[in-house]
């Protein structure tokens, strides 16, 4: 599906204050969410998509002072691409001494109310990034905001989706499903640290799940926390350490 442009005259967007910085090329993109509360029923109405774009503009010209909004491209709920300050612009969203590594694309989820982005939103995000390498010369990467930079953006949801590799939803021949690593036969647990191969199987899928954590191969301190902040999350015994029901939910539950 060709990519679903909006204009930055079909979003009444207001005229830059300034002449953007030029870019020839990128690393790849950022990808952000909006933060802060976004009602659910925008996914029922599209002019509450432009209201949202249009007001984040203000904010960033009005109240951080930016000569336009920060972000090259946004991506709505209706997998429509709006346009930002566009491919071969300088972004300003992505931190500062950041920006020149790679475009800046949001998309409108929050972190209360629309906080799962849709499959709409996730293959909006993919057009927008091919567009990205098609007119703007973005490479290869596809990295959260807080990948480098401190901030919680673009979510738990969203993050989780670009460490899995921001896969096409619905997968393809091009996205075989994970194969379920089956239960290593020993339970995880620190302390002693403990090392293996099993250990950095599942710190790399809980990576993808979006936490925080070294695939180091080390079962320490830092790994026993993550598990037991998962176990909390998913109603099981926080013990800290991985058993059968544990290894077992970190590939099986949904990520929230
Ligand atoms: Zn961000
Ligand atoms: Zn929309």
């Amino acid at each position: 599906m060709a990519i679903d442009l909006v204009t930055r005259r079909e979003w009444g967007a207001r005229q830059p204050r300034g002449a953007y910085g030029r870019l020839g090329s990128t690393r790849g993109v950022k990808v952000h969410y909006t933060g802060g509360h976004v009602s659910p029923d925008i996914v029922g109405d599209h002019a509450r998509c432009v209201a949202l774009v249009r007001s984040i503009q203000n904010h960033h010209m009005d109240g951080n002072g930016w000569i336009d909004v920060g972000y090259s491209v946004l991506v709505c709920p209706h997998r429509k691409v709006f346009e930002g300050r566009g491919p071969n612009h300088l972004p300003a969203a992505n931190g500062s001494g950041l920006n020149s590594g790679h475009y800046a694309v949001l998309g409108l989820v929050g972190s209360t109310g629309f906080t799962q982005p849709t499959d709409d939103v996730l293959h909006g995000i993919l057009d927008a990034v091919e567009y990205l390498r098609d007119k703007g010369g973005a490479g290869d990467e596809i990295k959260g905001h807080r990948d480098g930079y401190s901030t919680d953006c673009p979510g738990g949801p969203l993050y989780a989706w670009v460490r899995r590799g921001a896969p096409r939803p619905g997968g393809g021949p091009t996205d075989p499903p994970e194969p379920h690593p089956s239960f290593p036969g020993r339970v995880l647990k620190y302390p002693p640290v403990m090392v293996g191969e099993d250990v950095r199987t599942w710190q790399r899928q809980m990576r993808r799940r979006g936490w925080d954590l070294d695939v180091d191969g080390l079962y320490g301190e830092a790994s026993r926390d993550a598990c037991r902040a998962f176990q909390r999350e998913k109603g099981l015994s926080a013990t800290g350490a991985v058993n059968r029901a544990t290894w077992q939910a970190t590939w099986e539950e949904p990520v929230t």
